[in-house]
């Protein structure tokens, strides 16, 4: 059987491999053990995208929190928002100051796995909720897909008991850090 991998993985390996890792050991626990403040308020937000309802009668023109999946990429996940008459894929962060490799790469995995699945795309963008800005980027291309393939492929491969910098920076921001068995770092919202 194939494996699969979520979308999601594709940002955290950028930020520590090994928070996958103690995403897998934490998964069959409460969020509520290890989500930080920020990460809670966040989730907030956007478990109320992806229970928007439109105001007037449902818009069939607006896909919200979908689930889509690319056999090329062998990758699955859910997207924030698709404009199906705009042909506009929107993916949300509660705070976005920065657009880090890794949110490229969840975004162009749900363009890959959507326009695999038939969908029109013509616009991509982030959207900052906190402040309420968009940020459009470019459209991915071949070169991007397989800069993606490559990034998904290093995930697949990783040896998650090999020895790896610990980034002390990136701990304190990290909501496993209080659980991670690599630092004695506590995050900055404990
Ligand atoms: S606490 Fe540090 S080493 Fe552990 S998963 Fe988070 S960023 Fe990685």
């Amino acid at each position: 059987m194939e494996t699969f991998l979520p979308i999601t993985y594709l940002n955290d390996f950028v930020f520590c491999p090994y928070s996958i890792y103690l995403h897998q050991v934490f998964d069959n626990n409460s969020e509520d053990l290890y989500s930080a403040t920020p990460q809670q308020r966040g989730k907030a937000e956007h478990d109320a995208i992806d229970t928007f309802e439109e105001p007037s009668r449902p818009s069939k023109a607006v896909l919200k929190g979908i689930y889509v999946i690319s056999n090329k990429l062998g990758v699955y996940g859910k997207i924030d928002t698709l404009y199906l008459n705009k042909k506009r894929l929107v993916e949300s962060k509660y705070s976005i100051t920065t657009i880090y490799q890794g949110y490229y790469y969840q975004l162009w995995a749900q363009y890959f796995a959507l326009t695999e699945m038939g969908f029109e795309i013509e616009e991509i963008a982030f959207y900052s909720i906190r402040d309420k800005k968009t940020h459009p980027t470019k459209i991915p291309q071949q070169k991007e897909f397989e800069e993606l393939r490559n990034h998904i492929r290093k995930i697949a491969r990783f040896d998650f008991e090999s020895a790896m910098n610990v980034n002390s920076v990136k701990c304190s921001h990290c909501i496993y850090a209080s659980l991670c068995d690599k630092t004695n770092i506590d995050h900055v919202y404990a």
